[in-house]
């Protein structure tokens, strides 16, 4: 199971910095996607990276010059949850509801996170 996943708030905890233009504190955002094999995610507004884009011409497409801005993904280990609940970065737990279901778990304040 994810420790991560899509619409999540995380926090950078990289000493990256890039990552670092808060003081005393990481950056916060929301996952856009996690690769497949799940060790990376997008976050928005983190990591951006500024792309040149020349000039193409396929065909009929004419792809315009200019910079493109995007998300690169960032390793999960560089990311932590922040509990919806006490809003602090934490370790992610596990737990099993009654009826089976195992979902994920603050283990600052013992939050169920789905
Ligand atoms: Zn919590």
């Amino acid at each position: 199971m994810a420790k991560i996943k899509k619409g999540d708030t995380v926090e950078v905890i990289s000493g990256d910095a890039r990552f670092s233009d808060q003081p005393g504190r990481g950056v916060r955002g929301t996952v856009q996607w996690v690769t497949p094999k799940s060790d990376r995610v997008v976050v928005s507004g983190i990591n951006v990276v500024k792309k040149h884009q020349r000039a193409v011409r396929a065909g009929r497409t004419q792809v315009q010059a200019g910079i493109i801005e995007f998300e690169a993904p960032i390793h999960i280990s560089n990311v932590m949850l922040v509990c919806p609940r006490c809003d602090e970065r934490t370790r992610v737990g596990y737990t099993w509801l009654e009826d089976g279901r195992k979902v994920r778990l603050c283990k600052q304040c013992g939050e169920i996170i789905d």
